[in-house]
């Protein structure tokens, strides 16, 4: 009787580590199956080249929406045509949420779709761009299984075209990201925050911000990282970017690009046959998830 009192002292112990502190805080701390991620985004992966308009883009729709039925949690599709440099693209977001206290909401973000390259036909984009997609469902799955509420509601965008065709211009690349912002016109003033999770898989993890996102945003991640004893793998970048985050920005909307964009030496990985599963590190995925979910569960504006 009392070895089993003691073994059900341990397993608290384990089951809930620091639980009553954190709600003593009135803070939530969550974490990511690391394993589980990065499951996801070798899963991702393996559907092959996923450039918009592609079979492989509308399985990796398939896939997202399947785990989305399956987590019990609401989305949505948001299907349009475009006319693109190389002819008309049929696009498809998907966007899921999770209700919060209060209904003003943060976007989280990260594309689906992977570069169309002549010279790589077999492109499998395990970090662009699966490790953000295959992240950003195991952040779901960890606060479905947590049965907490978050602050602000949250509203997970699997964006379509972020890749451009030729050259990113006003109507190349950011494809789904634009089509989000330019919606979102009624609905800007509830909308604080966009926080965007582009290439966080790499095994030689460095997240460095684009010059031009929301300094008090990027403020929040890093406290967030150290609060979480991860604060060397997040800082700012030197240099500017044009990524998913942008239209946000540009929408008068605060983003933020969680980014890293040195894969392998040089960035050599980037766009090239090297970007495969291998380069994958389950740490890191999980890393990038803690710290994304310590700021969007308990960001204050
Ligand atoms: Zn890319």
């Amino acid at each position: 009787m009392e070895k089993r009192f003691f073994i059900f002292l341990i397993l608290s112990a384990v089951v809930f580590p620091g639980c009553s502190q954190e709600e003593q805080n009135g803070s939530v701390s969550l974490s990511v199956d690391p394993m589980r991620a990065f499951s996801y985004v070798k899963e991702i992966a393996e559907i092959g080249p996923r450039p918009s308009g592609s079979a492989g883009a509308t399985k990796n729709v398939e896939y997202i929406c399947d785990k989305l039925k399956s987590l019990n949690v609401d989305f949505s599709t948001d299907k349009w045509e475009e006319n693109t440099p190389v002819g008309n693209i049929k696009f498809c977001n998907v966007v899921a949420e999770i209700k919060g206290e209060k209904s003003d909401f943060i976007i989280l973000g990260a594309h689906y779709d992977t570069k169309l390259l002549q010279s790589v036909p077999n492109f499998l984009g395990a970090n662009d761009a699966a490790s953000g997609v295959g992240l950003m469902l195991a952040m779901i799955e960890s606060i479905v299984k947590s049965a907490k509420i978050p602050h602000h509601t949250i509203k997970f965008a699997f964006f379509d075209g972020e890749e451009c065709f030729m050259k990113y211009g006003p109507s190349d690349g950011l494809f789904g990201s634009r089509r989000m912002a330019g919606k979102i016109s009624e609905e800007k003033a509830k909308c604080v925050a966009m926080i965007l999770l582009d290439m966080v898989g790499d095994n030689d993890l460095n997240i460095e911000i684009p010059v031009g996102s929301d300094e008090k945003l990027a403020g929040q991640i890093f406290q967030a990282a150290e609060k979480r004893g991860k604060r060397k793998y997040f800082n700012w970048s030197r240099i500017g970017m044009t990524d998913d985050h942008t239209p946000f920005l540009n929408a008068g909307i605060p983003a933020v690009d969680i980014i890293d964009f040195n894969f392998g030496s040089s960035n050599l990985y980037w766009h090239s046959s090297e970007d495969s599963i291998d380069k994958i590190s389950p740490e890191n995925l999980g890393i990038v998830g803690d710290v994304t979910l310590e700021m969007i569960m308990n960001l204050e504006h």
